[in-house]
């Protein structure tokens, strides 16, 4: 994305750096706190080791290599805050205690995820060393942004580059702290916007960048038209998104597949089905004795070129279907006739699961080009983006699984943060007071839950029970799920609705669509049909085998999500975790514009006040006796130049010697803890008159 550089932004620290230090603790006194600093310029904050970033919608002069070297191998309050000494932190993390580190991002639509995770994953590439072969795989961490931004991110009301996916980026390390390889995840892909997009929203850039950006002899070969041409694409009304110059992202996009090692044979692939997709939406029914006809076969010709496919056998895909009946015992195969609104509906599908597929098919390149080394003797660094809590409108499937990651998330962040520091303190014999949180795991429950079945399991059953079937089912299925969840303290049900109270909001689900799009079967017909392709690329990216019948049930969304959502906990929690939680200022996306109200939700349900008084419950700072005694012996002539006696003690001479209060610290079994950062700086500034 472009900015414009502001050349004289001042930047002043103002308020509290340190949220743990708010003299008056309310969800207002952080808002107050946050505003303040951002007009002066400080985008960051912290709340102990949390960092919080508040969008700026302007570029911000204190990203330069200047800045990168001033928070290397810096400790924390020795800095203002920023993202750098996060990113370095988690760097010095893994080397010194020899432990994987993670970092979760997350923040709703627009806060600066996305651009959060870039500053991390740039930083982390300049302080690494290594020679060629470890360029190569930065290059390609580096580059696996544009390339997957162009296929899964678009223009929507909310940010002009909005992540419609989410994902895990693994950077594998040698022990000595090079990257070697590097892993990365994909979730989610709201593949629906291929086919229908938002009022105000754009389908995905790729298909903007191919049209603004390809030379004259692909525009011609691919068949390439105007934006308005295409039904995909002049439905929603906006064609152009601010800043965003398509034909040069185009140039971008190339360069990154080239760094990939995408081909220039699979390149002129990949646009060719980039161009058949759109196509393909182009085609549409009119009704013929209550069923559907191609409307103008003319329209057939180009896919079919395009996909290497003859047109009649697209017509005839899109058409009929091919269905298995039950008759008695026997199975029989039955040809039906599709109605318009079933062949729109294949149509659709088959788009769908083209894009997908393509999309897959550059994750799985990008990891290609990385490797991914044996993990046994080898650190990585993981960079969670994905997309935050929605709330809209019209609320439908793929935001009840968006919600439900953002539950899962959430539910490690209370159990990493809350109850990990808790757990230490008792472990390490301290006395504290405990604070009482909400604990989400009740709503992870409620969907995910198998027994007793929560509201995944409600819906694969509905879905299996009625298989094939499509009228009624959703309703049908609203109807167990009441049944079964009445009276749930977190569970509403409506007419065609039920509503979740999330820990983020309360939010409506429409359940229309809900079982079509949890089966997310692609019909066999449609398989059959591109394993004909005479293009071996296009065959290479539907490998399914198909058999009819087998009893066995097929694969599910919701379990697919299930599955995924509780793998990347897993990988999550053989971390040490970061936070880098992002908030969204105000929804004009302009510098300067400060929606108070937005601000106030975003910090309630990010659960700052929350985060706040555990820390301060708690204790700043930890550090083993040994690691203490390390950093401030000089402190008094008692521990310096030598010392002998046993470490705690040692700490406890350190802290009487600069008179700090008695109730500031306390020695656990092996680390001392310390209440407030005032007291470590204190301890701080005495080491510093020493040198
Ligand atoms: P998210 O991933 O959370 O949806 P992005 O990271 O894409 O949001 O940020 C949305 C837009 O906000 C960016 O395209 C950019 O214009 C602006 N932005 C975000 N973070 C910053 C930042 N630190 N400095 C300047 N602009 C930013
Ligand atoms: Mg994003």
């Amino acid at each position: 994305m472009a900015f414009h550089w502001q050349s004289h932004v001042n930047v002043q620290h103002v308020g509290v750096d340190d949220m743990v230090l708010l003299s008056k603790l309310s969800d207002q006194a952080i808002v107050d706190n946050l505003k303040k600093r951002l007009q002066a310029n400080s985008i960051f904050t912290y709340i102990g080791p949390v960092l919080i970033s508040v969008n700026p919608f302007k570029q911000m002069p204190y990203f330069t290599e200047k800045e990168m070297d001033q928070y290397q191998g810096a400790a924390q309050y020795e800095n203002p805050p920023h993202i750098y000494a996060t990113a370095d932190n988690m760097y010095r993390n893994m080397m010194i205690d020899n432990e994987n580190q993670c970092v979760i991002i997350s923040g709703e639509s627009g806060a600066g995820k996305t651009v959060a995770a870039k500053f991390i994953m740039n930083y982390i590439s300049r302080i690494s060393g290594g020679g060629q072969r470890v360029q190569h795989v930065k290059d390609v961490i580096l580059e696996s942004n544009p390339l997957l931004e162009a296929f899964g991110n678009s223009a929507t009301a909310r940010n002009w580059n909005s992540s419609r996916f989410g994902k895990y980026v693994e950077i594998i390390f040698s022990r000595g702290g090079e990257p070697i390889g590097g892993k990365l995840s994909n979730f989610l892909l709201e593949k629906s916007r291929v086919v229908h997009q938002k009022q105000g929203d754009r389908n995905f850039h790729i298909f903007y960048q191919l049209l603004a950006g390809a030379d004259k002899n692909l525009r011609s070969t691919l068949g390439i038209g105007e934006l308005s041409y295409y039904n995909y694409l002049n439905q929603s009304g906006v064609y152009q998104a601010q800043n965003t110059d398509d034909a040069k992202e185009f140039k971008a996009t190339l360069h990154a597949m080239s760094v990939i090692g995408i081909s220039e044979e699979q390149q002129f692939d990949l646009f060719r089905l980039v161009s058949a997709v759109l196509h393909i939406g182009n085609i549409t029914f009119v009704e013929d004795k209550n069923f559907a006809a191609v409307q103008s076969n003319e329209f057939l010709e180009f896919p079919a070129f395009l996909l290497g496919l003859s047109a009649d056998a697209i017509r005839e895909k899109l058409t009929t279907r091919r269905m298995e009946g039950k008759w008695g015992k026997q199975t029989e195969q039955i040809d039906m006739t599709l109605n318009v609104e079933q062949a729109v509906y294949t149509r659709d599908a088959w788009v769908k699961a083209i894009y997908s597929r393509m999309f897959d098919f550059l994750v799985k390149s990008v990891n290609g080009a990385m490797e991914i080394p044996a993990r046994d003797s080898a650190l990585s660094i993981g960079i969670l983006d994905i997309y935050g809590f929605e709330i809209f409108d019209h609320n439908g499937f793929e935001q009840f699984c968006i919600n439900f990651i953002n539950e899962k998330l959430q539910q490690i962040f209370i159990e990493l943060t809350l109850k990990a520091e808790q757990e230490e303190y008792v472990k390490e014999g301290v006395q504290w007071t405990p604070v009482e949180y909400f604990d989400n795991k009740i709503v992870c429950e409620l969907i995910e839950s198998k027994r007793p079945p929560g509201i995944m399991s409600l819906l694969d059953d509905t879905c299996a029970q009625n298989h094939g079937q499509s009228e009624g089912v959703d309703r049908q299925f609203l109807t167990t799920l009441s049944k079964a969840h009445a009276g749930h303290p977190h569970l509403q049900q409506g007419a065609e609705c039920f509503l979740i109270r999330h820990y983020a909001g309360d939010v409506t689900y429409h359940i229309e669509g809900f079982c079509d799009t949890n089966r997310d079967v692609l019909y066999p017909d449609l398989i059959q049909l591109m394993q004909q392709s005479t293009n071996p690329f296009v065959r290479s990216l539907f490998p399914d085998q198909v058999n009819a019948g087998g009893a066995k049930r097929p694969t599910t969304f919701s379990t697919k999500i299930r599955s995924q959502a509780n793998d990347l906990v897993d990988s999550l929690m053989k971390c040490t975790p970061h936070y880098v939680r992002c908030i969204k200022p105000n929804e004009t996306k302009r510098a300067g514009d400060w929606d108070e109200r937005r601000v106030l939700h975003q910090v309630q349900y990010l659960g700052l006040k929350e985060n706040i008084r555990v820390r301060r419950a708690g204790f700043a700072y930890r550090r083993s006796f040994e690691k203490f005694l390390w950093r401030y012996a000089i402190l008094t002539e008692q521990t310096w130049p030598s010392y002998r006696g046993p470490p705690q003690q040692g700490c406890e001479i350190i802290c009487q010697s600069v008179n700090m209060d008695r109730g500031q610290y306390q020695m656990g079994k092996t680390k001392i803890f310390i209440k407030n950062p005032e007291s470590l700086f204190l301890l701080e500034e005495v080491r510093e008159r020493k040198y």
